[in-house]
């Protein structure tokens, strides 16, 4: 295969929400780069398993300042001016201000084009339908990757190699330490679905009516009628965004057979296509069709997960259909390609964030970005969704004051392996402080992106950016990239 003599500065395995940014990141650099991805499709999360109904989500804290930008804020701002994305929206937010919550939405298909676009522009190579299987190593330094497609089994040389699979199989191969839940305490993953057909001012009316059946949204400390009186105010549903509860269908349908033992009733809303308030507003349910006791590294355990969430699917889109007001004419339109995974193997760096540092709102002298996202919230499969698991010994809280945290570069440098980086959800922390959500994984893939790319031009392994006189350069070339290393809180 001619594939055999490749030789590139940085290979990125995974083109999803963190692989694609870090390709764009290296290529920027100056970094011949290339980008090898399992599907034919890039976007992962973003739009094939997905389509996310919370893109972007978590862009400001909840003291309203802006935390993430760099590639998630150039993507909204492209989308945006064809008229694919809805404006930032916390400010004017009745129902939502203050919390934290905030929805930056794009159209995921429409992410799903541009992306290409994207990536040719920054001169990144794209190696598409190929499995990354292995890696090639000369003592403890990763020198290449070994790929399966169409015509067989090759290696391809890479100066740095980034694993940005979501489920750390590269680092695995190559010998880097982990965490990995036992079964049984592992959040459910999820096969997503959305619905279009949906009578929105009926369902808006509905819900007006009947607050005490939904979880209502609001900072901490506000009172339940306030809560009310803000979701009274609403005109444009995408203002609400989520929504979870439906209590009094839920305890009926339990008692009749018609809602599953594994979630409750919620879904997103996905504006679309052309900016939302115009348009049409999809809902998207990314966790009506979930399962527990899966292990990621357990394709038994998948196959098993994936036959379930399509009968509940089917279960949850009827129950819709039949008893939410509004949902009478819907009908799916798009079923994620795959069951994705919540929780899986953690890659463990020169340093583990963790949920005393997201409390603390820590600061690292080698941030590469930010979050604002609590520590310890999880997912739970059953009919309540959302839980807080900590694990013995772990902190769940948020940053102080509504603020944010630092994300410190080490948590992408994996210990004991040489030249090589991870980004996206498996990078560096423990369990309560996992990085794992949408937003975060491009601030994680762009910064290794970086990283690779600086280290070659420098000539220095990935562990020794790590030292101030380097990581200073990787900081500069993020803020090139808009990437917001510094905040009020
Ligand atoms: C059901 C579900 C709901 C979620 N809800 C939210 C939410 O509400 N808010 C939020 O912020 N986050 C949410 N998340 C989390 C977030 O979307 C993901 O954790 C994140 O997008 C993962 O990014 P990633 O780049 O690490 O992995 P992915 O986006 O999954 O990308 C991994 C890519 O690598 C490719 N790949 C894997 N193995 C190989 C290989 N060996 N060779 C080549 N290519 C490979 C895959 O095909 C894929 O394209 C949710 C996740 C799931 C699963």
């Amino acid at each position: 295969m001619a594939n055999e003599k490749l030789m590139f500065d940085v290979i990125v395995c995974g083109g999803g929400t963190s692989g694609t940014a870090a390709a764009v990141a290296a290529a920027r650099t100056g970094a011949k780069t290339l980008l090898i991805e399992r599907l034919g499709a890039l976007g992962g999360q973003m739009n094939v398993f997905g389509p996310p109904g919370f893109s972007y989500a978590h862009l400001f804290s909840p003291c309203g300042e802006q935390v993430i930008a760099g590639f998630a804020q150039e993507m909204h701002s492209r989308l945006l001016k064809e008229n694919h994305a809805v404006p930032h929206s916390d400010a004017d937010n009745v129902y939502r201000k203050g919390t934290g919550y905030t929805f930056s939405f794009v159209d995921p298909e429409w992410w799903g084009l541009e992306i290409f676009q994207v990536l040719e522009e920054a001169g990144v190579t794209l190696l598409l339908h190929t499995l990354v299987v292995d890696v090639t190593k000369d003592g403890d330094k990763v020198t290449g990757v070994v790929v399966e497609n169409a015509a067989g089994r090759s290696e391809i040389g890479a100066k740095i190699v980034i694993d940005c699979t979501g489920e750390g199989d590269i680092a695995v191969r190559a010998g880097c330490d982990y965490e990995l839940l036992p079964r049984e305490q592992n959040e459910p993953h999820s096969v997503c679905f959305t619905m279009d057909g949906v009578d929105w001012d009926e369902f808006m009316t509905y819900m007006k009516e009947n607050p005490d059946d939904f979880e209502l949204r609001g900072p901490i400390g506000m009172s339940k009628e306030e809560k009310i009186e803000n979701l009274r105010k609403v005109n444009d549903p995408t203002e609400i965004g989520e929504v979870m509860g439906f209590f009094s269908i839920l305890d009926k349908l339990l008692k009749t057979g018609e809602w599953h033992a594994y979630s409750g009733m919620g879904f997103f809303m996905a504006p679309r296509p052309d900016g939302g308030k115009n348009g049409v507003i999809q809902a998207h349910f990314q966790h009506s069709a979930q399962v527990p006791n899966l292990w990621s590294c357990d394709p038994w355990d998948l196959t098993k997960g994936e036959i379930e969430c399509r009968k509940q699917i089917i279960i949850a889109a009827k129950a819709f259909k039949k008893y939410v007001p509004g949902f009478k004419n819907a009908y799916i339109v798009k079923v994620g390609t795959e069951m994705r995974l919540r929780d899986g193997r953690r890659i463990m760096g020169d340093y583990k964030l963790r949920g005393a540092d997201v409390v603390a709102g820590a600061r690292f002298y080698d941030c590469i970005g930010k979050s604002a996202f609590p520590a310890g919230a999880v997912h739970t499969a059953d009919n309540h969704t959302l839980g807080s698991v900590v694990q013995e010994g772990e902190v769940g809280g948020m940053a102080p004051n509504g603020g944010s945290y630092d994300i410190p570069y080490r948590c992408l440098v994996p210990l004991k392996v040489e030249n090589f980086l991870v980004g996206g959800k498996h990078v560096s922390t423990d369990r309560a402080a996992y990085l794992r959500f949408l937003q975060e994984t491009v601030v994680t893939g762009q910064a290794a992106g970086a990283a690779a790319g600086l280290c070659v031009k420098k000539g220095v392994t990935p562990r020794e950016l790590e030292k101030e006189e380097h990581v200073k350069d990787l900081q500069d070339f993020l803020r090139t990239q808009g990437v917001i290393l510094e905040g009020v809180n």
